[in-house]
């Protein structure tokens, strides 16, 4: 059981009881726990940042990983990262108002906008961000940089934001992060 206790400007204090199951994997904090909620409480519905697999979307992987590197343990996962979502999904159940913290971006399509956000590309050159990112980096330094600068990724700014980002990620994530949004383009290009 969690209970939320949170309060911020928005729509005040509020107190709530979620039966939760938290799965803490092996490799946690390089990867972020599943939480599923088990009460019946939370719709199973994409406007309530659930995901297909019935996993609670509580942020995007992008911004939970980052958290979870700067803050690499379950206490401060709860706090920083579940308390808020839970605050702005009771928000919604009891007013109908939408996400108060923003829309909460999800799914493939959400980390595909993340990316392209974080790294300043437009969102077309993601996948050939990533694949830099796989690359070993003195391979990487010398390709034409994809950002349109004209020069290659070790003259770039580009170069930094990417060593950014693949360290939040394993390769083996990357690749199937790669995977997904390669399957999300060509559903969108059909
Ligand atoms: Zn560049």
């Amino acid at each position: 059981m969690y209970a939320l206790d949170a309060a911020h400007e928005t729509a005040g204090r509020i107190t709530r009881d979620y039966q939760l199951d938290i799965h803490i994997s092996d490799r946690f904090p390089d990867d972020p726990p599943f939480v599923y909620e088990v009460g019946g409480q939370i719709p199973r519905e994409p406007d309530f940042h659930v995901n297909g697999d019935n996993t609670l979307c509580v942020g995007s992987p992008l911004a939970v990983r980052r958290a979870l590197r700067r803050w690499p343990n379950v206490r401060s996962f709860l706090a920083r990262t579940l308390r808020p979502y839970l605050y702005a999904v009771t928000v919604k159940l009891d007013t109908g108002r939408d996400f108060v913290f923003g829309e909460l971006r999800h799914g493939t399509a959400g980390q595909l906008q993340d990316l392209a956000d974080d790294l300043r590309l437009p969102e077309d050159q993601v996948i050939n961000a990533i694949n830099l990112m796989l690359m070993p980096s003195a391979e990487a330094d010398d390709q034409p940089c994809i950002c349109g600068c004209g020069g290659v990724v070790s003259n770039c700014a580009l170069r930094d934001r990417l060593g950014e980002v693949r360290d939040l990620f394993s390769a083996t994530s990357l690749r199937v992060l790669r995977d997904e949004i390669q399957t999300l383009l060509s559903v969108q290009h059909r």
